[in-house]
């Protein structure tokens, strides 16, 4: 590895059935290889790695075939699709010893390439960590961008702290992926695990382009998914919520109490059939909702126990030296 002046960079690129933006984006990422080495910022030794996860289309054929074309292309192959975070995760660990500097980001296009320019120039000026953050959603749908904002907002307020507008596009460097292996947790949010880890970080702006081509693979349902896995992943804040709503509803229950006591000694009993109905079904759902939640937690638990790998790879293309299987 080289010194600091000249850092070893992997791109880690995760790939889920992208065949028709991959030969698009791929010259992209090499070309700004290309152009940050030739600037003397990155060693030549760098390289774009590209993970496959699990793809059903010819995308793995696409980038075996990228990675005989040209040496700088990599690949690795999970053995089966493990979704987007822990393509990224397989990705980041598997070059962390390769390397000084990674930089995450999304094959499709969307993210600005450019902006790891200035990634790169945060690092050389001793931040280990860099954000890539959003400065304009105007290439998203309205919906999208609503719907994104309320992420952000809703996980914050339920004490997963993220960076407004961050995904995953962001500098590591090996120093800080070092610790962050040391995170086991199998239930995975990387961006509001990367925080946690700490180092000295910054932000850099980038405007948020349409894909290329393809589709997009989170639609709404996926989103809150993602939203709901952030939050009981990284905060028990909904729990102190149940417990506080909980203790709320036993003193008005206690206040009903006397109240019905006091009305039946005086004699003002009426048949009270409604109000028993609405009460029991009121406590009742609540009481649903809070076991849903707690048991969310339990299911986590029940995951970390059993500490599954995080990440299976398969396959490796034919250039990639030393530990391949
Ligand atoms: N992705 C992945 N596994 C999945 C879903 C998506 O590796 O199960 C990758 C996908 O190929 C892309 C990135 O994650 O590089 C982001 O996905 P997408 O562009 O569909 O999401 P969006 O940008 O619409 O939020
Ligand atoms: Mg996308």
């Amino acid at each position: 590895m080289s010194a600091k002046s000249s850092p070893v960079l992997y791109i880690v690129i995760p790939c889920y059935n992208e065949q028709e933006v991959l030969p698009i984006t791929a010259p992209m990422f090499l070309q700004k290889l290309q152009s940050l080495a030739a600037a003397g910022k990155i060693s030549p030794e760098s390289r774009v790695l590209f993970v496959n996860d699990g793809s059903k289309d010819d995308t793995w054929a696409i980038i075996t075939r990228l990675a005989a074309g040209d040496g700088r292309f990599l690949g690795i192959s999970q053995s089966r699709n493990r979704g987007h975070q822990n393509a990224v995760l397989a990705g980041l660990l598997e070059a962390k010893d390769r390397c000084d500097i990674t930089i995450s980001i999304d094959c499709d296009g969307q993210d600005d390439i450019d902006a790891m320019d200035a990634m790169v120039d945060a690092y050389l000026d001793g931040c280990e960590v860099v954000y890539g953050v959003r400065s304009d959603r105007e290439s998203d749908t309205f919906f999208k961008r609503f719907t994104a904002e309320a992420f952000y907002k809703l996980l914050n307020a339920m004490g997963a702290e993220v960076i407004f507008n961050h995904a995953d596009y962001r500098l590591l460097s090996s120093r800080v992926l070092q610790e962050f292996a040391r995170f086991r947790e199998v239930n995975l949010f990387l961006r509001g695990m990367v925080p946690l880890v700490g180092f000295k970080s910054t932000s850099v702006p980038y405007a948020r382009h349409e894909r290329l081509a393809g589709r997009s693979h989170y639609p709404l349902a996926k989103m809150l998914a993602l939203a709901f896995d952030g939050i009981t992943s990284l905060s028990v804040r909904p729990i102190r919520f149940i417990t506080g709503f909980g203790v709320l509803v036993a003193l008005i229950s206690f206040l009903g109490v006397i109240w019905a006591l006091v009305q039946a000694f005086l004699g003002h009993t009426v048949s009270g059939w409604a109000s028993m109905t609405c009460i029991i079904c009121f406590v009742s759902g609540v009481q649903l909702i809070c076991l849903g939640i707690i048991g969310e937690y339990i299911g986590k638990i029940y995951m970390e126990t059993k500490a599954r790998p995080r990440y299976i790879i398969s396959e490796r293309t034919a250039n990639w030296k030393g530990d391949g299987q």
